[in-house]
């Protein structure tokens, strides 16, 4: 196919948008390749549809050839299985509802565990039909609080979703295998860099869980890595290693000391090191009493305290996870003049468990580790409270940040921390929705059988997003031929007729090869030209310009760099060896 500049729906911009942060974003843009209709939402032009198309390709192809069955489930879906399943309250504000002319709640759907288990059941009856994995290519709707960097997180966003379903644990847990093998071979043909790492299973309920990331600095998830023994997980699902708990005997009493003014982890520290307490104090001495407010899908807002040592920062989004399903938001004036026993600058344990507040602590906090806190009264700290003697917290929480060179969980060593973004998930969910729709088959024995199932995602619309990140330079996109609009660009840069004849038999020759062909047959100036073509990142570019006087073309390859010069005569061969090699 030749795909001529002078035709094709393309308007590249030189500026990058307003609102784009990424570098994805700022050239998709660019480039022409996607457009903004509002917040998460973008429509795909010629270029960018293509791109989109080829990873769906690379995904269908490698989904196939595991076994699974492609089928196509409607995206506007009747409340009622969601109501089943609890999810149409659980998801929250995320999900995007909507009523039919009759006042019917509907939703868009945001991933079809439902329905899908749905469709099973209607279908299957007996142990021989299984095992059985279904999957779908299709938009998701969520209404995610903050979308970014254009098609990266998206309100409507493409993503390819299955479902296994498995008479028994053994072959739930080869499922599982087969995706996750699945999984590692398509982001291997589009090139790119990815760690596997321990998930917590959000929203979705279940157990074992990993998720595919992208490794890229502007990746909203952060996973940390032993470098001794291979453990990987994002944050969110690291657990603290607990200390040994300390013997309660020879320990001070706590006392309670005037500390005006002292309202930050820093001013207590400081009062705490002119306090003559007999020995230096750090940050990690002290406990930060954090209080925010939680509400389970459908209930009420609620107090939850929670202490970590003040020498870490809370990560709001190991909380989220923490809590999932239930939300939270930080408390406000209004919170603290409702509830006078919070003293703002000034709260500890004690208040909060004497009013009832659920407090949760950092797994660091065991019984007999002694700290500085809030004396829940202005101006006042208390030194040397003791866990498990003067205060019993109602559980523990991982909210606490993770840092670089923190111990790995399972002993082996230091954690070093990286950002990444995520493009696929997979998970053993367990019975959580065969049981909630009752899925029974016929068993050998005659009993029926309840099938366990795992579910799996991978974004197919942020994979194009992702590529474009960890594939671009200054000049514009790069993109691996797997999932390139064209194979060639061939620009026109040379006013002299024959060199436009030559340029379009070269353009002729390639499209007879099953060459997919641009060529720049625009009017404007080679410079312009060049631009465009470093921008739109075509792999290979076949520039008929100067040199054609002499019979030669020049031949760039966008990904290296590299340009060198060819005989006209040559050019086909050479162009096919570089697309083929
Ligand atoms: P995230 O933590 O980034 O919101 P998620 O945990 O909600 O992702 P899943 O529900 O597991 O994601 O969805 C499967 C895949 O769909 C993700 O791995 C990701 O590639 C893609 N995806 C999820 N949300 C979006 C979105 N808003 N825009 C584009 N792709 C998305
Ligand atoms: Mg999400």
């Amino acid at each position: 196919m030749i795909t001529r500049l002078s035709e094709l729906f393309l308007r590249t911009l030189r500026d990058d948008p307003a609102d784009a942060e990424v570098p994805s974003h700022k050239l998709l843009v660019r480039a022409g390749y996607v457009r903004r209709i509002a917040p998460g939402i973008y429509s795909w032009l010629p270029l960018g549809l293509r791109v989109l198309r080829e990873v769906e390709r690379v995904v269908r192809e490698e989904m196939d050839a595991m076994g699974a069955q492609e089928i196509l489930l409607p995206s506007l879906l009747p409340r009622d299985a969601y109501e089943t399943s609890n999810r149409w309250t659980e998801y929250g504000p995320d999900l995007f509802r909507l009523k039919d002319r009759r006042g019917n709640d509907y939703l868009l759907g945001p991933t079809h565990e439902e329905m899908f288990t749905l469709t099973v059941k209607a279908e299957y009856n007996s142990y021989k039909d299984f095992p059985v994995t279904l999957y779908q290519v299709q938009n998701k709707y969520r209404d995610e609080q903050r979308p970014r960097a254009g098609i990266l997180r998206g309100r409507e966003f493409l993503m390819k979703d299955s479902y296994s379903y498995d008479l028994t644990d053994e072959g739930l847990a080869a499922s599982y295998q087969a995706h996750r093998d699945t999984y590692e071979r398509i982001l291997q043909r589009l090139n790119i860099k990815y760690v596997i790492v321990a998930a917590t299973s959000g929203a979705m309920g279940g157990s074992a869980s990993e998720e595919f990331l992208a490794e890229s600095p502007i990746g909203e998830d952060t996973y940390v890595r032993c470098l001794e023994s291979g453990y990987a997980a994002n944050v969110e699902a690291v657990t603290t290693p607990a200390p040994e708990a300390i013997p309660f005997d020879g320990l001070p009493d706590a006392s309670v000391h005037e500390t005006p003014g002292a309202t930050t982890i820093d001013t207590v520290v400081a009062w705490a090191n002119t306090a003559s307490l007999g020995r230096t104090i750090t940050a990690a001495d002290t406990l930060k009493t954090l209080v925010v407010k939680t509400r389970v899908p459908g209930g009420e807002w609620e107090l939850l305290g929670v202490g970590i040592p003040g020498d870490r920062e809370l990560d709001e989004k190991r909380l989220e996870a923490a809590l999932e399903p239930a939300e939270f938001v930080m408390i406000t004036e209004g919170d603290f003049t409702k509830n006078p026993f919070l003293v703002k600058g000034y709260m500890g344990p004690k208040a909060l468990l004497e009013n009832g507040v659920r407090y949760l602590v950092d797994p660091r906090v065991v019984d007999g580790t002694s700290w500085i806190t809030g004396a829940d009264e202005d101006g006042k700290h208390v030194v040397g409270l003791v866990a498990g003697r003067d205060f019993t917290p109602d559980g523990t929480i991982e909210a606490a940040e993770v840092r670089d060179g923190d111990p790995s969980p399972d002993g082996a060593g230091p954690l070093v921390a990286a950002r990444g973004i995520e493009v696929g998930h997979v998970f053993q969910l367990g019975r959580k929705y065969t049981d909630v729709f009752e899925l029974d088959v016929l068993g050998e024995n005659g009993k029926p059988v309840r099938p366990t199932m795992g579910s799996y995602g991978i974004g197919v619309s942020r994979l194009v997003a992702v590529i474009a990140e960890q594939m671009h330079d200054e000049k514009g996109l790069c993109w691996p031929a797997e999932v390139a609009p064209a194979d060639v660009h061939v620009v026109i840069a040379n006013k002299d007729e024959t060199a436009r004849a030559g340029a379009e038999e070269l353009a002729a020759a390639l499209d007879k090869a099953r060459v997919r062909v641009i060529l720049d047959d625009r009017k404007s100036s080679p410079g312009v030209k060049f631009k465009d073509s470093e921008l739109l990142g075509i792999p290979q570019v076949v520039v008929v310009g100067r040199g054609w006087a002499e019979g030669n073309v020049e031949l760039r390859d966008r990904f290296t760099g590299e340009a060198r010069e060819v005989p006209a005569a040559e050019a086909l061969e050479t162009v096919l060896a570089a697309i083929r090699g």
